[in-house]
């Protein structure tokens, strides 16, 4: 198959497109025609180094995959080749203590499609037959792809972490990326208000098209005293913070009483400083959340379907020009979500 892989640790330039051995099916496996795949930050952190690939170079990045189903092992059932189908990226074990209490996502053993296995920036990759959902007609293979890590992420993020609820407010960070997009929409759909920042004015009424009510380019003004501004000095009742460093560091002090600290990831630097008397004074909750559930998953499409909540696509390259596509995401030039398609 053609793929687009790195051998060596760097920037856009160190990924090549060329041949790359097919992926076999194991047993309990299916082998899956990638129709779109969307690009991630942790793909960046694979890339660069920051978070190198579990099993080694050379590594074929993308944990967000469409496509439809192509072949299966000796143990799986029910397939139909052909049939259209979305990925759910996270892969656990099954047998450690927190597989049997149904925490899942924080599994011994948790991996991620494209991270711990080569991932779909290829035309074809291999996944568990269990991780995969049917992807309705209503739904195409492009904004199917913008769906199982960003939009999954926040909503258990927003739903079962921060149990957000009609009339709070929340402050999201980084509209424009996937995450950011999508965590305006779910937040908005459970009956908050929600405040967001951007990096550039371009971006200002794109926030607001997704429900934002106002938005703080964070290069001109700083966020917490927009917050402060924004909710009469009380603080937002929730932040979905996924850049770490400064950003987390601010976000306590953009918090009111009793409010939490939803951290979902660290896109710019892993480490981030807490002042813990705003935490302990004000009962604070900082709460990691990683992915969710594959019936969230399925919550998750069936709202798309719905159309309460849509997918955001930026841009679609060809999977050839895949080294182009990565440079646009390091240049956080996107607006939602940018994919791939072979
Ligand atoms: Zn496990």
């Amino acid at each position: 198959m053609r793929a687009a892989f790195f051998k060596e640790h760097g920037g856009a330039d160190k990924i090549n497109y060329g041949d790359y051995p097919d992926p076999v099916p194991g047993a309990d496996e299916a082998l899956v025609r990638v129709r779109a795949c969307a690009l991630n930050q942790v793909d960046m952190l694979l890339l660069d180094g920051r978070f190198p690939p579990p099993e080694g170079l050379p590594h074929v990045n993308g944990c967000e995959v469409t496509g439809t189903v192509e072949g299966w092992g000796a143990s799986v059932s029910g397939l139909t080749k052909g049939q259209r189908v979305v990925v759910f990226p996270g892969f656990s074990c099954g047998r450690c203590e927190y597989c049997l209490r149904g925490e899942r996502t924080v599994c011994l053993r948790y991996g991620y499609l494209g991270a711990h296995k080569d991932g779909g920036y290829a035309e074809l990759v291999k996944v568990p037959a269990a991780n995969l959902l049917i992807l309705h007609d209503a739904i195409s293979f492009e904004a199917g792809a913008a769906i199982p890590l960003a939009m999954l992420t926040s909503w258990h993020a927003l739903v079962a972490q921060a149990d957000v609820r009609p009339g709070q407010t929340v402050l999201v960070h980084a509209a424009g990326s996937g995450i950011g997009s999508a965590a305006i929409q779910i937040a908005r759909l459970a009956g908050a208000r929600v405040i967001t920042t951007v990096g550039s004015d371009d971006k200002v009424e794109f926030a607001k098209s997704l429900g934002a009510e106002r938005v703080v380019n964070y290069r001109e003004a700083d966020f917490v005293d927009e917050v402060r501004k924004w909710t009469g000095k009380r603080g937002v009742d929730v932040v979905i913070e996924h850049i770490g460093g400064e950003t987390f560091e601010k976000s306590v002090y953009a918090l009111t009483r009793l409010g939490k600290l939803i951290s979902i990831g660290s896109h710019d630097t892993h480490w981030g400083r807490l002042d813990l008397r705003h935490v302990y004074q004000k009962d604070l909750h900082v709460i990691g959340t990683n992915l969710g559930s594959i019936l969230e998953l399925q919550q998750v499409l069936d709202h798309v379907v719905a159309g309460a909540l849509t997918p955001v696509v930026d841009r679609t390259f060809p999977l050839s020009n895949a080294r182009a596509a990565v440079q646009y995401v390091l240049d956080r030039k996107n607006k939602g979500k940018v994919l791939l398609v072979p």
